[in-house]
């Protein structure tokens, strides 16, 4: 078995204890490898929550599952694919809409301290000279907190619960009598 691991597996990130298995690191980094044809689509996936396993795992090693409760597929199921893609779609959302407001915040703050000095305000250049310098170092930093800690935390949660729905959805489906995906 061989992952292309182009990006860092998010191994740091929050892991909610929700009850939802879904989406293994490796599930995640082989989705994504997927969609950028970087990796074959098929493969062995556990029957549970479609972690990549090998085809003599007995049991999952992300959710526990034993591969002779539930068969190991070797195809991840479309509507699980389409979940990690809102999920992170979500999240990216969340990430760039608090930069965004980073941004303005950038821009405004320094333009505030200028004005509310009022030799600085009077002059033209000695305003320029201290602005430009607030709003490089701002641009820098406030997008990057705002879209990197708290638009990733808000965005984390916003996309968890939909996986979570998803999810929900996954399992009534696949347990109902003579539904689609019962094995
Ligand atoms: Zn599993």
């Amino acid at each position: 078995m061989s992952y292309r691991m182009d990006e860092p597996l998010p191994e740091e990130r929050y892991r909610p204890d929700d009850g939802c298995p879904l989406f293994s690191p490796r599930l995640e980094a082989h989705l994504v490898a997927v969609s950028r044809g970087e990796t074959p689509e098929r493969g062995t996936f556990c029957g549970n929550c479609f972690t990549p396993i090998g085809r003599e795992t007995v049991s999952c090693p992300h959710c526990g599952e034993a591969t002779s409760a539930r068969r190991p597929v070797d195809v991840v199921p479309a509507p699980i694919a389409s979940a990690l893609r809102v999920q992170r779609q979500t999240e990216g959302q969340w990430v760039n809409g608090f930069a965004y407001i980073g941004v303005l915040i950038a821009m405004v703050l320094p333009l505030a301290a200028v004005l509310g000095i009022p030799t600085l305000k009077d002059s033209l250049i000695l305003g320029t000279a201290v602005y430009a310098p607030l709003l490089l170092i701002g641009m820098r930093v406030f997008p990057a907190i705002l879209g990197g800690y708290f638009g990733d935390r808000k965005g984390f949660e916003a996309a968890r619960a939909k996986t979570r729905a998803a999810w929900d959805q996954w399992v009534a489906d696949r347990d109902r009598p003579g539904g689609t995906h019962s094995t």
